[in-house]
């Protein structure tokens, strides 16, 4: 299990390095959130939540998820 969570103000965003299948969906949709050069590499922050939601609906091999942060 290499699943890795990246914490945003309302959304997490987790990622599956063994599941991707690099197509570049993701990098290329939307850079602002998801950056191969940056780390952390996803930002949840960095774009609106309906987008982030509508990019990790994109990724084609189930890879990115998407959860509600919890909050306390
Ligand atoms: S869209 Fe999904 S499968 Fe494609 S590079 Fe991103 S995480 Fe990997």
């Amino acid at each position: 299990m290499t699943r890795k969570s990246f914490e945003g103000r309302d959304v997490t965003v987790s990622f599956d390095p063994e599941v991707c299948q690099h197509s570049g969906n993701c990098v290329r949709g939307l850079a602002a959130v998801f950056d191969a050069n940056r780390k952390p590499w996803i930002d949840p922050d960095g774009a609106s939540v309906e987008e982030v939601i509508a990019q990790v609906g994109r990724c084609p091999s189930g890879a990115l998820r998407i959860e509600p942060t919890e909050t306390e």
